[in-house]
């Protein structure tokens, strides 16, 4: 009986059933196909039912994982074949090149600025934005560089411009660059296989009937997500493709046997309200299937702000005047400067391929649903392999999470008598001794919060008073300080014992930034937060408007006075 599980798909179902796995003991083999983790978790900005941000929930479950030495995470990666019975499962993995050794690979981004090779539409923003033939794939981990062999002139043609030496292996300093990289096979022996392979958007050509793909300025809702995240190709600012900022959005909700079309619709809709308060938005929407009470109170929420919810068993959708889109439903009209499509769902890609290796039936969706577990929520039909999430069946992020803890409980179950055998002890940690007499050497990191903390405060004001505060040795604007890169680097440096953090509220970010402090070599208690963004500039932005900053100033002036005081 092996004392390892391998989870397939990288989603927050494989990734929450990883961290349970490895916090009972055992050792864990995360597979994902995309070159990073975090599925469409990753994709999404804010999330509903809660309105929480999306990535700031999901990059503390990335940091623990990529930091805990009993877990390996193969991304960029096939299942060719899984062969064996439960306890002693043998799980042959492709390993798909990257061009660039991860091991080598510092991610230090010396190589991007002098590829010739640019205006790469990224597929993690559906082809909005641009990048380099050698660049990350998105924002999160394993955060290493990749080449796009498309697009590589040296990989294509064997010279990159005029050079016999690419210019990429002259700036890489760490000799990180492969080209002669081949598909590499790897085999884990585990006691159990977890299938977390999620859901995709349906993109089928019913999609054409209302534009997509014909007109501009329509697009799906999870392309819109990349449109609403402030780490996405526009920052967080609502742009079509000739750089209008659009005044009259609307959604149209296909037909979707699954709650969460409709409340994806919602959640999108509040949030381009939340940016721009004149905007004029529509939702048209064929049924609603709300079953839960959280999310009729988020349906009620959004009700009562001025977007325009409209029961329609149709809409066609035609071409209109500069880009625009001209709706008609009833027999009325609606003219959107841009238009989202919420399709239903679908199955990744490549499931049918894996159920067909593994050998398990799919239901009529093609999702491993109620017919591969023989209407068991977590089996399957094979003994010692597992399903959980949207792998299933298309289900809320939090859904999705409950069944991956059940899931790694019955793998757990399974594998109990091998509990603990194949891990090892965490590294110690290089934590700066600090003493109570030390004089206090105060980091101040602000954080901009895209435009939640710095489109409401001065923020020049803000820097400049937490300056004048009694230990504070430095003050550091950071665009997201969820991303823990500034903190890192600054506490690395063992110039400081005290960490202030000017950002979000606690209640959501404590765990994430005691996990940053502490990678930076601080004892996380060490650390405050000010919680600028919940208790300052959204409060302040609702009942005073959001252009009154100076009269703010008292406030986090304040907390700020209190922070540092308390050393
Ligand atoms: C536009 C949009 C907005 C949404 N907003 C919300 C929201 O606000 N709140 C909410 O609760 N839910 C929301 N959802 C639903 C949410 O995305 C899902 O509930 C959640 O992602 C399910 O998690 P998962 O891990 O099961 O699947 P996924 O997130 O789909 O992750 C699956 C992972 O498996 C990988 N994978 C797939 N096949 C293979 C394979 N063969 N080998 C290796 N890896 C594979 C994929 O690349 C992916 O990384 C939204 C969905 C969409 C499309
Ligand atoms: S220069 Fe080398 S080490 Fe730096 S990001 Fe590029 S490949 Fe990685
Ligand atoms: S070989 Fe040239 S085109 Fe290819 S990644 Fe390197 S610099 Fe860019």
């Amino acid at each position: 009986m092996k004392g390892s599980v391998l989870i397939i798909g990288a989603g927050p179902a494989g990734m929450r059933a990883s961290t349970e796995l490895l916090n009972q003991g055992f050792k864990v083999i995360l597979v994902e196909e995309k070159p990073t983790i975090g599925g469409k978790m990753a994709q999404i900005d804010k999330m509903f039912p809660t309105n929480e941000c999306s990535t700031c929930t999901i990059l503390p479950r990335m940091l623990e994982l990529t930091n805990n030495p009993n877990m390996t995470i193969v991304a960029f990666a096939e299942i060719e074949s899984i062969e064996g019975k439960a306890g002693d499962f043998k799980v042959k993995v492709i390993k798909k090149p990257r061009y660039v050794d991860p091991m080598k690979c510092t991610a230090c981004t010396d190589c991007f600025p002098v590829c010739p090779v640019g205006d790469i539409p990224m597929e993690f923003n559906f082809g909005r934005g641009v990048s380099k033939a050698i660049s990350f794939y998105s924002p999160f981990p394993p955060r290493k560089a990749l080449i796009n062999p498309e697009v590589c002139t040296y990989i294509l043609e064997g010279k990159c411009g005029d050079k016999e030496i690419p210019p990429c292996v002259e700036a890489c300093e760490p000799e990180a660059i492969v080209f002669d990289q081949k598909p590499v096979e790897a085999e884990f022996n585990v006691g159990a296989v977890i299938l977390a392979t999620g859901l995709d958007e349906m993109k089928t050509e019913a999609l054409e009937e209302y534009g997509y793909g014909k007109f501009s300025n329509i697009l799906t809702a999870l392309e819109y997500e990349r449109l609403l995240s402030g780490l996405g190709p526009t920052g967080g600012i609502i742009k079509r493709g000739d750089k209008k900022e659009p005044q009259a959005i609307a959604w149209y909700v296909l037909n979707n046997p699954s709650a969460i079309g409709f409340m994806t619709a919602v959640a999108e809709a509040m949030g381009t309200i939340e940016r721009n308060p004149d905007a004029s938005i529509s939702v048209f929407y064929e049924n609603l299937n709300l079953n839960r009470e959280d999310y009729n109170d988020f349906y009620s929420k959004a009700k009562e702000s001025k977007i325009k919810f409209i029961k329609a068993d149709c809409i066609s959708v035609a071409e209109g005047k500069d880009g625009n889109v001209d709706i008609s439903y009833d027999k009325e009209s609606f003219k959107a400067e841009m238009l989202v499509l919420v399709p239903p769902y679908a199955p990744n890609k490549s499931t049918l391929k894996l159920a067909e290796k593994i050998g398990l039936e799919l239901d009529q969706w093609g999702f491993f649903g109620k017919k591969t577990a023989g209407f068991h929520p977590i089996h399957t039909s094979k003994e010692g392999i597992f399903v959980c999430g949207s792998a299933q069946e298309p289900r809320g992020i939090d859904d999705a999470i409950i069944q991956a803890c059940s899931a790694a409980s019955y793998a757990a179950a399974l594998l109990g008598s091998s509990r603990g055998k194949e891990i090892v002890a965490p590294p110690k940690k290089d934590i700066l001794p600090v003493n109570p007499e030390d004089e206090p050497a105060i980091l101040a990191i602000i954080c901009r919060c895209g435009i939640n903390i710095a489109g409401l405060l001065d923020m020049d004001e803000l820097i400049e008073y937490t300056k004048s505060l009694p230990h504070v040795k430095h003050v550091e604007l950071t665009p997201f300080g969820c991303d823990g890169v500034k903190i890192r680097e600054l506490l690395k440096t063992k110039d400081f014992n005290r960490l202030v953090l000017g950002a979000c509220s606690p209640k959501t970010h404590e765990d994430l930034f005691f996990l940053h402090t502490e990678m930076g070599g601080l004892n996380p208690y060490l650390m405050e937060i000010v919680n600028l963004r919940n208790h300052c500039t959204w409060v302040h932005s609702k009942f005073q408007g959001r252009n009154s900053k100076a009269k703010w100033k008292g406030e986090y002036r304040y907390w700020f006075y209190c922070c540092c005081n308390r050393y």
